[in-house]
């Protein structure tokens, strides 16, 4: 059962929810295999989407769809009411889109400042030096970096710190949207907690709709305001995070859910 699309956390309650993003019978094959078979998603502006599942049940393949980095063999991908895969097709670069790996894909020869300086439009190259400084200067501020970190390498700062890194270089286009595949899941359990929430505070502060890929469930429930679990190439239930984990729509779900708990 797909319930009513969350608040945006930006918007009164007297706002409707808007949908920012929405798949349509998305169908994706790797040779003789059906990775998806038909998902239906709808997120709403400014709302927080954990997509939860077993390994290989697709979701990292809904992400890649949703970025741009695949093309879907059917169904459609649209943005802000914009086609960008199906009836038209937008290229990766142009769907004001942020992507967070599980492991943060920093380039290790490069400084943090250099790798986040990466993530700015070409437009900034033109603006010199000074001006690149000062926007870096602002995204580690933004991830709660200090501008010393700046001059490091990543293999000389933590994993929690590599992972902000990520992020602010995500952010550095100002994105709309932004998908976060595991970004935690290389981590232990103490900085996985501050680094989530961190994350979520920046996510949160610059009102940009997020999707959550994610095996932990305690995560999904403390991240996101809907829930999509994935199985076998489909949407097997959309909603509050509540409505999924105290009414899963079949046993299937209440198995997993509960395995994981
Ligand atoms: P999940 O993120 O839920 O673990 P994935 O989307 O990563 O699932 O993978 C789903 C299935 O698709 C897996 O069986 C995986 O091996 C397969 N797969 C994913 N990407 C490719 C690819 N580029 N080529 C071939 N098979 C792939």
């Amino acid at each position: 059962m797909t319930e009513a699309l969350p608040r945006p956390h930006k918007l009164s309650g007297l706002v409707p929810a808007v949908t920012f993003l929405r798949t349509t019978n998305l169908v994706k094959s790797f040779g003789s295999k059906k990775v998806l078979n038909g998902v239906n998603l709808a997120i709403a502006e400014c709302g927080t989407t954990a997509i939860v599942g077993p390994s290989g049940s697709g979701k990292t393949t809904l992400l890649r769809l949703i970025a741009g980095f695949e093309n879907p063999d059917s169904g459609s991908v649209e943005l802000n009411g914009q086609a960008v895969a199906g009836a038209a097709w937008v290229p990766a670069h142009k769907r004001e889109i942020g992507y967070v790996a599980q492991d943060g894909a920093l380039f290790p020869h490069l400084s943090v400042a250099q790798n986040i300086a990466f993530g700015l439009d070409r437009e900034w190259g033109t603006r010199g030096r000074v001006a690149t400084a000062k926007r870096v200067a602002e995204l580690l501020d933004m991830v709660s970096l200090e501008a010393s970190m700046g001059a490091r390498r990543p293999h000389e700062i933590s994993g929690g710190q590599q992972q902000r890194v990520a992020l602010a270089r995500a952010l550095a286009r100002k994105p709309k949207l932004m998908l976060l595949d595991e970004p935690f899941s290389a981590l232990d359990a103490g900085l996985r907690v501050a680094t989530r929430k961190a994350v979520a505070d920046v996510l949160h502060e610059a009102a940009v709709t997020t999707i959550l890929v994610t095996h932990d469930q305690g995560e999904a429930l403390s991240f996101a305001d809907q829930v999509a679990v994935m199985r076998g190439g489909t949407l097997a239930q959309t909603g509050s995070p509540f409505s999924v984990y105290t009414r899963p729509a079949d046993r299937d779900t209440a198995e997993f859910l509960g395995d994981a708990v």
